[in-house]
């Protein structure tokens, strides 16, 4: 059987690393074709080592030397800049492009991958909320699956399987709530970034463990549904479940719920997505229900987490404010990672950056990279005028 070959955009991120160990899992089955980071040359060169790709791209063209020189001595291609990355999914051998980079950055080489007709496993909900619409139109058009990686989506995905002509009543979209859901406002005030980088459940990046912690994450997570299964935001329900057990549930029109459930661990979703529509063999840890003999639920708090609001009014509006308020969002998480600004004040700033923002309610590809440029730039100069 000829073997699948992986293109891996963000193979040093949390996705990469976890997506490498599903495929070093099942050499039978994968091959990585090609590999790209951002910044992290070290662990690309050790990658790029042990998986032998044909491809390894380093978007960061500094590093570009010391990259060729760490593998001179292996016969591969080795390229740099943020072009390159959008250049390499058209490479023909490739099967399935994961797009496992973070933000905004993961838009254009996605956008590539569809019109180069590569399946796509899509870690990088950003490009959804960014460009939901445009871009699930273009992926009709060339025909190419999105195979949706985030834990919440691939779960109601397998609850959607067998269900081709049964619509979907509702969408329950389980969230963990958090490091800080039983916080005060006043201890939300206080909060750290290594307070907010300890997630819980689960094992992620940075920037979405802080968006987990401010609830944008599943704002994000909702517009992300509303593309990849055609339902109207109403339909979506949060729900706060904090053992992460179940990833998110389906309600059907005879009120019949089907659910999908594990133990919190992103290899699970990615090895799902990578093998679809096969499930492979793992040797993951099964969820047993003597730790888990108590699953509860609550109603999230969306005067204490703003930013799931903010969510639904921007999809609401439509146009180009999800890219507005995914700009802000990239640009305050920075600013919080770095100490800039508290944990609350990162909600005050999307949304007065969604209230002054030109709205453009039928935004061309070049719209969205306007937008997301100006709002970056005025959100900033925002933030050194405060200080
Ligand atoms: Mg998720």
């Amino acid at each position: 059987m000829k073997k699948r070959q992986i293109a891996i955009l963000g193979s040093t991120g949390s996705i990469g690393t976890q997506a490498l160990d599903v495929i070093r899992q099942h050499p039978e089955i994968f091959e990585v074709y090609a590999l790209t980071a951002n910044n992290q040359v070290e662990l690309l060169i050790e990658q790029a080592r042990r998986f032998e790709p044909e491809i390894v791209v380093i978007a960061n063209e500094s590093k570009y030397i010391q990259l060729k020189e760490g593998l001179k001595d292996l016969p591969v291609k080795i390229w740099a800049g943020a072009d390159a990355i959008s250049q390499i999914v058209e490479e023909e051998p490739i099967d399935l492009v994961l797009a496992a980079m973070v933000g905004y950055s993961g838009l254009k080489p996605t956008i590539q991958a569809i019109k180069a007709g590569k399946a796509i496993a899509l870690a990088n909900k950003e490009t959804l909320v960014i460009a939901g619409e445009w871009i699930t139109k273009l992926a009709l058009e060339y025909k190419t699956p999105v195979l949706p990686v985030d834990s919440e989506h691939s779960a109601i995905y397998q609850c959607l399987a067998g269900e081709e002509n049964n619509p979907i009543d509702k969408i329950i979209l389980t969230a963990s709530g958090g490091p800080f859901r039983n916080f005060s406002l006043k201890q939300l005030q206080q909060v750290t970034k290594n307070e907010a980088l300890k997630h819980p459940n689960w094992n992620m990046g940075a920037k979405v463990t802080i968006d987990s912690a401010s609830l944008m994450n599943k704002g994000f997570e909702m517009i992300e549904a509303k593309w990849l299964f055609g339902v109207n935001p109403e339909q979506i329900q949060v729900l706060i479940h904090p053992q992460s057990i179940i990833h998110s549930m389906v309600q059907f029109k005879d009120t019949s719920i089907k659910a999908q459930l594990g133990l919190p661990d992103m290899r699970l979703p990615i090895q799902y997505a990578l093998g679809y529509p096969k499930r492979l063999k793992s040797d993951f840890e099964s969820l047993d229900f003597n730790k888990f003999n108590t699953l509860t639920f609550e109603q999230p708090d969306t005067t204490k987490f703003r930013n799931l609001n903010f969510a639904f009014e921007a999809i609401k509006q439509g146009g180009n404010m999800p890219c507005i308020l995914n700009a802000a969002n990239e640009i305050v998480v920075a600013a919080f990672l770095q100490d800039k600004i508290g944990f609350l004040e990162m909600s005050d700033i999307i949304e007065k950056a969604m209230q002054t923002m030109d709205f453009i309610a039928l935004p061309t590809y070049e719209d969205f990279v306007e937008t997301d440029h100006t709002t970056r730039n005025k959100v900033m100069k925002e933030m050194k005028m405060k200080k």
